[in-house]
């Protein structure tokens, strides 16, 4: 079904949401707030998404029958990650709604599609070459330069699926190391800060975006997100810029999130796309306390014909992951006057997993 035909929905609807993780809970806790229901298809027990909706499907994303019910039992269907089977997509989209459009997963899911599609928008990016085999990366290697870094075309997150490829580093051990499999060569961007922007867009192709945001991170998983990211006017200008131009050209409905390099480049800078998330995303938890309206709730309003809120920030901002055993020092933080906590409620404390995150405001801009 298409945006024309998806529906407006009325204050009782019920939303599916694909996926059980952290987003799909703050999701659907958003939703809470403006009276909307949701249902959570997603095949992992103990789901943290589980815990806060009125129904929960517990189901391989293959189970036809599963879907079906799932989709007689929903207004409109959304996805809180961009790995959404494509058949899955398919297969909902003939019955009910599905928002974000399925057409921006086969553009996102593939780094190689991804990047082609961002530079075809004359937006810039980091030189990178299609690699199919040793022999094709050796001869990236020569067209990009070293360092550089080697990315899985699918099915990489948090710093998987990716690997760098330094002066005098064995190539085939490389290829080896991603598991030998269609990617990318990216040249490595000596950039000054990595920052995001979250954008929403409704059914009516109006666009509001949140502050461009600035993002730290630790052992490639993101640790800190600021905002205002502290970049000059016109970086900003230009990284929101970017992010409204792609959620324009995907047609899109929901929120985005564009993760952007800026280089120094000449006396200025200038804005490079690292990856598009067709999703709520982790450097946009601050809009949760820090914002007048969360990405969440803008996304809840843009997928249900609602109309979209113009966010105004509550001074400067700053979201730390609760990462791991870092989550177990919740009563301390608790505890600190001016942090908001967010427990994800997860049953198993894993190195690299995200737990929590805390958010606190500062006084000023
Ligand atoms: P990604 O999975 O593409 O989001 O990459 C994860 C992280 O690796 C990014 O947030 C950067 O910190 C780093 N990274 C990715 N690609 C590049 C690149 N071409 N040059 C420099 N750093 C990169």
């Amino acid at each position: 079904m298409s945006v024309a035909q998806a529906p407006v929905l009325g204050p009782d609807a019920t939303i599916g949401i694909l996926g059980g993780g952290q987003l799909g809970r703050m999701l659907a806790l958003a939703a809470a707030r403006l009276g909307l229901k949701c249902h959570v298809f997603c095949p992992e027990p103990l789901s943290p998404a589980f815990d806060v909706v009125r129904r929960v499907t517990e189901a391989d994303y293959a189970d036809t029958s599963a879907l079906d019910r799932f989709a007689d039992d929903v207004d409109v269907v959304t996805y809180e990650f961009e790995n959404v089977p494509a058949e899955t997509a398919t297969f909902l989209a003939a019955r009910k709604p599905v928002l974000p459009d399925p057409a921006v997963l086969a553009s996102t899911q593939d780094r190689l599609v991804e990047k082609r599609f961002v530079e075809k928008l004359g937006i810039g990016t980091a030189r990178f070459v299609a690699v199919d085999s040793p022999a094709d990366l050796a001869a990236a290697l020569d067209q990009v330069g070293r360092p550089a870094i080697l990315k899985t075309r699918r099915f990489g997150y948090d710093g998987k699926g990716q690997t760098a490829i330094r002066n005098g580093s064995d190539h085939a051990g490389a290829w080896r190391e991603i598991g030998a499999q269609p990617a990318i060569l990216e040249a490595f961007v000596p950039f000054e800060r990595e920052v995001s922007v979250v954008a929403a867009r409704g059914h009516d192709g109006r666009i509001e975006c949140f502050d461009v945001t600035e993002n730290e991170h630790r052992d490639h998983i993101l640790k800190v997100s600021r905002a205002p990211a502290a970049v000059t006017p016109a970086v900003a200008q230009e990284a929101t810029r970017i992010a409204e131009r792609i959620a324009e050209a995907f047609a899109y409905v929901g929120v985005l999130a564009v993760e952007m390099f800026v280089v120094k480049d000449g006396g200025g800078h200038a804005v490079l796309v690292n990856e598009i998330a067709p999703r709520v995303h982790n450097s946009g938890h601050w809009t949760i306390d820090g914002a007048s309206v969360s990405q969440f709730e803008q996304h809840i309003r843009a997928i249900a014909g609602w109309p979209l809120a113009t966010p105004v920030r509550h001074g400067r901002v700053e979201m730390t992951n609760l990462i791991g055993a870092e989550v177990d020092d919740y009563r301390n933080l608790l505890s600190q006057p001016g942090t908001a906590v967010h427990l994800y409620g997860k049953a198993g404390v894993r190195p690299g997993r995200k737990m929590g995150h805390v958010t606190r405001i500062f006084e000023g801009d």
